[in-house]
């Protein structure tokens, strides 16, 4: 990918790094946005700017699936950052990540997704019963849109499953 060299918001690539440029630190995903990863109106709109020339340049990539992820999602990043600056609302949520994965911290911990409380703990209880039990009881009390967690959340996942083994 090529961006102008005036562009701030995306570093080049590094031979280190292989081809894909990466978004500078002030983008860097965090578990707690704070002011310091807000971007400025100017910044907002040159990540926008960003994102449509990426939505234009590789249209027959976003059509054929080999980007994976569609260009709506894509532009709920400037419009986050957009929100988190006061400029309008965050993205609508569309989320099913506590339905069809689970993560699993280093020191044990279950938690629905990345950005929600543990349910459990691997060295306290058997996976399994964290999943249909805990799990289970979290995802019966989960609105992703009126949770205000959900609301705020950059990192939605939608994923299609046929068969989802931890349907409630
Ligand atoms: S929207 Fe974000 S915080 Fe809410 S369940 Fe999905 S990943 Fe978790």
């Amino acid at each position: 990918m090529h961006f102008p060299p005036r562009c701030s918001l995306v570093r080049p690539p590094s031979p280190q790094r292989g081809l894909t440029p990466s978004l500078s630190p002030s983008l860097s995903p965090s578990l707690s946005p704070t002011p310091t990863l807000a971007l400025t109106p100017d910044e907002v709109a040159e990540f926008k700017a960003i994102v449509e020339r990426t939505v234009a340049l590789y249209e027959k990539d976003f059509e054929s699936g080999f980007v994976a992820e569609s260009p709506a999602k894509l532009r709920r990043l400037p419009q986050y950052y957009a929100a988190l600056g006061g400029d309008g609302p965050f993205p609508p949520v569309r989320c099913n990540a506590p339905w069809v994965s689970v993560v699993l911290e280093a020191d044990g911990a279950v938690r629905p997704c990345f950005f929600h409380p543990a349910v459990g703990n691997i060295r306290h209880a058997p996976l399994a019963d964290l999943v249909t039990r805990n799990l289970r009881a979290f995802r019966s009390t989960l609105d992703v849109n009126s949770d205000p967690t959900c609301g705020r959340c950059v990192c939605s996942l939608n994923a299609g499953w046929r068969r989802s083994p931890w349907t409630s």
